[in-house]
């Protein structure tokens, strides 16, 4: 099949690549000239695994990028619109969706073929067969389910793996206004196993779906969190141990005669120093926003995000143990992006931490493996080390924030070291008695 996505950014482009391994046309669409210009020069603009490899066999024939939205709705049968969705002022911003929509809308006036337009976007519950259909209808002067198909296929990859997570997906959600654009959509997906449930629904559905599912993840990271901070408050409760004692729970946990099967959700029921990111932050405020608007208090979202927004404090309570005053105290952030294998930094947990240790006036070292985001205004006088080394030689503290798998080298640096710092791990992945001094989160 012929596709064009708009928005080459996390997902645009994994989708793309991905995509073209499986024998599609892909051309992506991106405002942005210089991202454009790496994706046709082979060269990935975000460091993902596996991404460069497959850039690099498809780039040049099955995978193109270009700048001309009309050019490309011109020359695919299927355009996916996957542009950002940030949100703003406690609801989410639908302004680049609705630009794409109109865009595409107008290049579809001058088609005559038949011509899919599916969401990959993740948008409130009703913007697709909402704001998306009037902005097409409108613009290309057609009916949506007539003069074109219109669907929603929610996506559910992250970053780390989103290569892996996109070719081997856990589900697919087809949602369509129609029969004729459900059928594009299996056929686009036709190649991936039969085996991987297809849920065939409308677009809101689809689009609450991929609500729900971010929002059950950043429920059960709050919720771990909490318990963590009564477990601290009380005294003498490890928070991992009650944690893998709620994880061993047969609902959690299966055993058949040679196999332990531990599902994938006990991973979010660990206490750590809050989520971040670019997705569930931003949708769990924009799912507050729509129930706001429909008179509607989600108390217990709201709870959520309000944990989320001061776990940070956790940490400083465990630095307050050993410090009085952090005043020109050299301190060592370990961890910039928002979880490890990823150089994404957007709303990551090392920034409401940074700017504590700041107000208390520390002298700040942050390293990342591979976020280096020298200009972010999060980091001004913050110095940005280039090995783990070079961040910890001299801190009195050392916080650890995301979880790398480099930073479980941190006890044999610091033996180098003749001053040992107080470590403070904020994932809880280091062995406790490998330190002079630790303190960790939920312990
Ligand atoms: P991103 O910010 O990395 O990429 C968005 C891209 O869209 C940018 O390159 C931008 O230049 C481009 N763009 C914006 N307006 C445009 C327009 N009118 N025409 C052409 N290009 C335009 O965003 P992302 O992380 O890929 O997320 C995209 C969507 O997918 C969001 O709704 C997000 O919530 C959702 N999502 C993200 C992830 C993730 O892990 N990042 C996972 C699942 C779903």
């Amino acid at each position: 099949m012929r596709v064009s996505i708009v928005g080459t950014g996390y997902v645009g482009l994994v989708t793309g690549v991905c995509l073209a391994e499986r024998g599609h046309d892909v051309l992506c669409v991106d405002v942005d000239p210089v991202k454009v210009d790496m994706i046709n020069s082979a060269r990935a603009p975000i460091h993902e695994k596996g991404l460069p490899e497959l850039l690099s066999r498809n780039c040049g024939h099955r995978l193109r990028a270009c700048t001309d939205l009309a050019d490309a709705v011109a020359a695919t049968d299927l355009t996916f619109i996957a542009v950002g969705t940030p949100a703003a002022q406690g609801r989410i911003d639908l302004r680049h969706v609705e630009r794409a929509a109109l865009e595409i809308g107008a290049a579809l006036k001058e088609k005559e073929r038949y011509h899919a337009v599916i969401v990959k976007s993740t948008v409130i519950p009703g913007t697709t067969i909402g704001l998306v259909r009037t902005a097409l209808q409108n613009a290309s002067g057609k009916i949506a389910g007539d003069g074109f198909g219109l669907g929603m296929n929610p996506e559910f990859l992250t970053e780390g793996t989103a290569v892996a997570d996109f070719s081997q997906p856990d589900r697919l959600v087809l949602g369509a206004i129609d029969a004729r654009t459900h059928d594009v959509l299996r056929e686009l997906y036709e190649q991936f196993d039969a085996g991987i449930p297809r849920i065939i629904t409308n677009p809101s559905t689809a689009e609450m779906i991929k609500y729900a599912s971010n929002a059950v993840l950043a429920t059960m990271i709050s919720f771990s969190n909490e318990i963590a901070r009564l477990c601290t408050a009380v005294g003498g409760i490890d928070a991992i141990d009650v944690m893998r004692g709620v994880h061993e729970a047969a609902y959690f946990t299966a055993r058949r005669a040679d196999e332990t099967i531990t599902a994938g959700i006990t991973s979010f029921l660990e206490p750590g120093c809050g989520f971040g990111g670019s997705c569930l932050p931003k949708d769990v405020t924009a799912l507050i926003g729509q129930g706001r608007e429909h008179g509607l208090d989600l108390g217990l979202l709201r709870s959520v995000l309000d944990i989320n927004r001061t776990q940070a404090d956790e940490v400083m309570r465990l630095i307050g143990r050993h410090f009085d005053s952090l005043n020109d105290l050299p301190v060592a952030v370990l961890g910039i992006a928002f979880k490890p294998d990823t150089g994404d930094v957007r709303e990551s947990p090392a920034f409401p931490l940074i700017r504590r240790l700041k107000a208390r006036g520390a002298r700040i070292t942050a390293f990342d493996p591979v976020a280096h985001p020298h200009e972010h205004e999060e980091l001004s006088g913050v110095t940005l080390a280039g090995s783990l080394h070079e961040a910890v030689a001299g801190a009195q503290i050392v916080v650890l924030v995301t979880r790398w798998a480099e930073f479980s080298n941190l006890a044999g640096i610091l033996q180098t070291l003749a001053r040992q710092p107080l470590v403070v791990d904020g994932r809880r992945m280091l062995d406790p008695w490998a330190f002079d001094t630790y303190e960790g989160i939920g312990r």
